[in-house]
């Protein structure tokens, strides 16, 4: 069976195989998706029970470990939100997939109203009963859209790479924002040029393609014409630690966990050394040029919904609604 029977219109050339998944890229969707996409009852099904407990175990004891680091990139990203919405107070902002809440827990230390959705019920349990947050426990579908009312902004943070259906994400959110609303949307940067060198200086896989759980591999250029597409305008991009560097300069993390923790506990050390030395600015600027550069382990996009998505000529121009 080729890649092509098994997705029908889906079509493109392949980047890389493993598990049984092939990535390609769509020329359908404009942007790399492995096929064939898995059962979305199925994958519903292992969001809900087993995301934490079996594929990230550690994820919630780390992101507490974490915390003042998490505060901080938090923290800059309700800044960025509120300079661009006039300040925080009276605002209102979405989490779609918020995990254990810890954004909008910045978010309200900020100064907004807060909502999260999340289909992990350990998750959402955090977000619920131990920072005391609103949360919608379960997927933002059609339905549970319709419950919510509108926002002035809406973070989606490592949820567009898991879905079958980004573009139907986006169009929801879309009609859950505001005239003129934001959406800060953060993915990984896979594929990108730093873990092609990787791969080629330590004789690695293609370990960054980990389906089922990421069926989607953006770049900041296609996510940023998949907005385009979906109704938005991008504003800015950011890129976030290029955390391949240690994997250049000797230190081979990959499937290793411990390694990969040093490693992480160095980029919060450099970005928080950052932050008390005043230079928060700069260390911006640096990441807003790798994001130019393709470069950086997440790419962090900042759009604003504009009206009438699919009018003809919309994309990439600076129209404001
Ligand atoms: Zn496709």
């Amino acid at each position: 069976m080729t890649a092509k029977d098994a997705a029908p219109g889906h079509h493109g050339p392949t980047l890389a195989e493993a598990r049984g998944y092939t990535l390609i890229d769509c020329r359908a969707c404009g942007f790399a998706h492995v096929v064939p996409l898995p059962d979305p009852e199925a994958l519903a099904r292992a969001y809900r029970e087993a995301y934490y407990s079996q594929e990230k175990p550690d994820a919630l004891a780390h992101q507490t470990e974490d915390r003042a680091w998490l505060d901080l990139v938090h923290g800059e990203r309700a800044a960025l939100l509120a300079e661009h919405l006039g300040g925080a107070r009276g605002k209102r902002i979405l989490d779609v997939g918020c995990g254990g809440g810890f954004f909008l827990d910045a978010c309200r230390r900020a100064g907004f109203a807060v909502h999260g959705v999340e289909p992990a019920r350990q998750a959402a349990a955090h977000a619920r009963d131990v920072l005391g947050l609103a949360v919608t426990e379960g997927f933002l579908d059609d339905v549970a859209a319709a419950a919510l009312p509108r926002f002035d902004a809406v973070h989606a943070a490592e949820v567009l790479e898991h879905l079958p259906d980004p573009a139907g994400m986006l169009r929801r959110i879309h009609g859950l924002l505001a005239p003129g609303g934001l959406l800060l949307v953060s993915l990984p940067n896979d594929g990108n040029p730093l873990q092609a060198a990787a791969e080629r200086a330590l004789a690695l896989p293609p370990w960054w393609l980990a389906p089922p759980h990421h069926l989607n591999y953006f770049t900041p250029a296609s996510i940023a014409a998949l907005l385009a597409r979906q109704g938005f305008q991008v504003l800015e991009a950011q890129a976030s630690f290029p955390m391949e560097l240690f994997l250049l300069m000797g230190d081979n993390y990959v499937g290793d966990p411990a390694l990969g923790r040093a490693c992480q506990a160095k980029r919060k050390a450099f970005e928080l050394a950052m932050d008390a030395a005043g230079l928060s600015g700069l260390k911006t600027r640096l990441y807003q040029a790798l994001a130019g550069l393709g470069i950086g382990r997440t790419v962090v996009t900042l759009a604003r919904r504009v009206a009438h998505p699919r009018r003809p000529g919309q994309a990439g121009t600076a129209m404001e609604e």
